[in-house]
């Protein structure tokens, strides 16, 4: 029978405790939300859902096209000029998902011949890049400037090192300024996917390779999602001039795919100029998940030390990992739950996401919610 292997692969997943299944959110859900990337709380800013409104009526509600035929409006433009403004860059690329923006940062900056040197750690998106580039790949510790520096060692022709700024699963952060330095020393490039820096670290939200001092410059390339802190949908690259236009000549994802919907545009757009106005947002997810991470590991907890607003908190075993945020959940509160092959070493975890905009009621009640269920 064709596809009869996936009933095999079914259900050694179902022994292993790892099925996936869709859970629709109701619209108004009473749960108290630690689960979201929405990390400033921005993606139901009235702010904000009128940009999307507005591009939507002024745009449609589509892109109508790819971005070189007809998928790039004055609205797409002007997102890309504030964009690598405020991040400290010369250019910027939108993508229509900050997986496509991974793709095409890592493909169009890995030719034929050339090494890519990815952390461990990486997440799915930077990992599939690696995988379609032409270069070849070579994996590194996790957070270990020396080992990309051996892994650059004696390498011929270009290269790039890769890495997030801060890691998905754990929220801990990559030793950027040493990265940038290792890979100076063998006139590599850098590629950062500042997926959860932006918005959250820096000054004002500006991102961890800001917080570094090595935005905007020449070798290094940083990629963002829209659809975190800035509560909308959509990546972007930033770059110099010439790596942008590189990647509008070069990039597939960028090319051989329909152009950012209007009305995220305009969403991303509008929390942007938002987050420029009220810059202290930023520093706040960051101390609620300060916060966050006390509490928990005053009620004997074992938590990661977060470095921006992910706080990861160790579960014995995938099924009590699922039984657990499934408490949580029924108690009132929505928390991430990763399992493998989401996580590389194979444990784990509950995942909160530190809201700038959560009470300090909020962050006791969610604290007491994991205390009282945990397996
Ligand atoms: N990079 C990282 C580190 C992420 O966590 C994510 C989102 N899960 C992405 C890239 C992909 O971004 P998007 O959701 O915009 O496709």
């Amino acid at each position: 029978m064709a596809f009869g292997w996936i009933d095999e692969q079914a259900e050694l997943r179902r022994r292993a405790g790892l099925v996936r299944t869709l859970r629709p959110r109701p619209a108004g859900t009473p749960l108290l939300d630690l689960a979201s990337n929405d990390y400033l709380g921005l993606a139901r800013h009235p702010e904000v859902t009128e940009g999307a409104a507005r591009a939507a009526r002024t745009w449609g509600g589509g892109a109508t096209g790819s971005r070189l035929v007809t998928g790039t409006t004055e609205l797409h433009a002007e997102l890309e000029r504030e964009l690598a403004d405020f991040c400290g860059f010369e250019a910027a690329l939108v993508f229509s998902s900050g997986y496509a923006a991974n793709l095409a940062a890592v493909t169009a900056l890995a030719p034929h011949g050339s090494l890519i040197v990815s952390d461990a750690g990486n997440h799915a998106s930077l990992i599939d890049g690696c995988r379609l580039a032409r270069g070849a790949t070579q994996v590194v510790a996790h957070r270990d400037p020396d080992a990309v520096r051996k892994a650059l060692d004696g390498h011929e022709g270009p290269a790039v090192a890769v890495s997030d700024t801060v890691f998905s699963v754990d929220g801990d952060a990559a030793p950027l300024a040493a990265l940038a330095e290792a890979c100076r020393e063998h006139g590599a490039g850098l590629v950062l996917d500042d997926a959860h820096g932006l918005g959250v670290l820096g000054d004002g939200g500006r991102g961890a390779p800001h917080a570094a001092g090595i935005a905007g410059a020449e070798d290094v390339v940083v990629t963002v999602t829209l659809s975190k802190s800035l509560g909308s949908q959509g990546g972007a690259v930033l770059g110099t001039g010439r790596v942008i236009a590189h990647l509008v000549n070069a990039a597939r994802t960028f090319i051989f795919d329909t152009g950012l919907a209007p009305a995220a545009a305009g969403a991303a757009l509008s929390a942007l100029r938002l987050l420029r106005r009220e810059p202290g947002r930023a520093a706040r997810a960051s101390e609620v998940a300060r916060e966050l991470h006390a509490r928990l590991t005053a009620v004997g907890l074992e938590a990661v030390r977060p470095d921006a607003a992910v706080v990861s908190v160790r579960a014995p075993s995938p099924e009590q990992a699922v039984g657990w945020a499934a408490d949580c959940r029924a108690a009132g509160l929505s928390v991430g739950c990763f399992r493998p092959p989401s996580v590389p070493d194979g444990v784990s975890r509950l995942r909160l996401t530190a809201r700038a905009d959560l009470s300090g009621a909020e962050i006791e009640r969610a604290v007491r919610v994991i205390g009282d269920t945990r397996p």
